[in-house]
This record gives C-alpha cells, sequence and structure tokens, in this order.
C-alpha cells in the first residue's frame, strides 16, 4: 500500500502580529526576521503618519500623504487599513499576493481591525498572534522609557491598549513579552509549526 501526501499549492503564511504601542512587537518581529530572512519578509506599511527620528521611507513605513493615501484607497492598492491613533495605515495587496506567491511567510505588523479584516480575507493562509506585557502597568511604563511619543500620545496609546486587547479572543495566539528572548522563541516556534497545518488545498490518500 502506497501512501502519498500531495499539497501542489505551496503559498507562503500570513503572520499577523499585533499589539498595544509599546508591547514590544517591532522589537520582537525584528528578531524573528533575522534568524529567518530566507522564508519570513516584512510587509511596509504605508502610512500617513510623521516620520519619527531614525526611521526611514521604505524600511520602517511608506509615509505619504493624506491626499496620496485617499488615492490609494480608491485605487483598491490596499488589501486592508485603517485609522490607528488618528493617521491612516495600509497593507499593499500587490506585495502581500506576491511574497505569498513566492512561498514566503510575510509578517504584518497592523492594528487589531486590520487583523481581524486580513484573516476574514485570508482565513486559511493567515495566523494571528498577539502580543502583550505582563500588565499595564509595564506597558506605560516602556512607552514613557523608549521617549518616543508626547504625554497625549501616550495617553491616547494607554486608552487605545485597553480597546484592542478587547479583540484578544479573536486571535490564535497570545505572547507575553517579559522575557524578550522567549518571546521571541515563542512566535518562532509559532511560524515554524505553520507548515504543519493542513490548509484547503491539503490532500492525503492512500
Ligand atoms: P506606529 O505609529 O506606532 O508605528 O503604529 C501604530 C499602530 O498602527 C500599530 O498598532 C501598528 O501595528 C499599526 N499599523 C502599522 N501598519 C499598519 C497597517 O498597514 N495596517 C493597519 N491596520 N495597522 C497598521
Amino acid at each position: 500500500m502506497s501512501k502519498k501526501l500531495n499539497n501542489p499549492v505551496k503559498l507562503g503564511n500570513i503572520i499577523i502580529v499585533s499589539a498595544p504601542s509599546g508591547a514590544g512587537k517591532s522589537s520582537i518581529c525584528d528578531a524573528v526576521l533575522a534568524s529567518d530572512k530566507e522564508n519570513i519578509t516584512y510587509s511596509i506599511s504605508y502610512t500617513t503618519r510623521a516620520s519619527r527620528e531614525g526611521e526611514k521611507y521604505g524600511k520602517n513605513y511608506f509615509f505619504v500623504s493624506e491626499e496620496d493615501f485617499k488615492k490609494m484607497i480608491e485605487e483598491d492598492k490596499f488589501v486592508e487599513w485603517a485609522k490607528v491613533h488618528g493617521n491612516y495605515y495600509g497593507t499593499s495587496k500587490e506585495f502581500l499576493e506576491k511574497v505569498l506567491e513566492e512561498g514566503k511567510n510575510i509578517i504584518l505588523e497592523i492594528d487589531v481591525q486590520g487583523g481581524i479584516n486580513i484573516k476574514n480575507e485570508y482565513p486559511d493562509r493567515a495566523c494571528m498572534i498577539f502580543i502583550m506585557t505582563p500588565d499595564f502597568k509595564t506597558l506605560k511604563e516602556r512607552l514613557i522609557a523608549r521617549n518616543k511619543d508626547c504625554r497625549d500620545s501616550i495617553n491616547m496609546r494607554m486608552i487605545n491598549a485597553k480597546k484592542e486587547l478587547e479583540y484578544l479572543p479573536q486571535y490564535e495566539y497570545l505572547v507575553i513579552n517579559k522575557d524578550f528572548s522567549i518571546a521571541v522563541e515563542s512566535v518562532k516556534t509559532i511560524i515554524a509549526s505553520l507548515k504543519y497545518r493542513v490548509q484547503k488545498d491539503t490532500i492525503y490518500f492512500v
């Protein structure tokens, strides 16, 4: 008796990583990407937010005007977009699909609205990971320590964090960023497990 596993379509996976601002998701994603550049790519979003010190166009974000962003919405260039903390953010449809067709995994560091929209669009391909600090006190301390946002912005991000956590039950994985290396290893383990996931196009026959 011969057994054969036939998985003819080898598309990559979409790894949605959401977290309240300051929970450490960018540092975790950077470390995960650095560990496997061949198989994992990062989706660079478009945003109308002003760039922060040290951020580069085309590396962190594509920084565009509100007018250009709205034009891109009309031209259907985004697979999802959302208004977060008063600014627009969007994921390029063309780039996402190109990476998936290459069979690579793509990390999307996006907010909860975007995460849920992507999951609805790609239910079999998308995996949803939520990252959080051990508690709110730690989150606030980290936002203050990173010294990137003014007091008003920090307060807005704390209010938003509580709202974002309401979406946690819709996510598939929760990683608590208490110890950075453990959090990185946890995300890597989740991603590694995806290659064993049964997809709609996976056929096993005897
Ligand atoms: P920040 O301004 O701190 O870089 O990002 C603010 C929030 O916007 C974060 O939660 C970040 O994950 C989210 N974000 C970044 N890019 C995108 C995107 O393309 N789509 C959506 N929906 N959210 C995004």
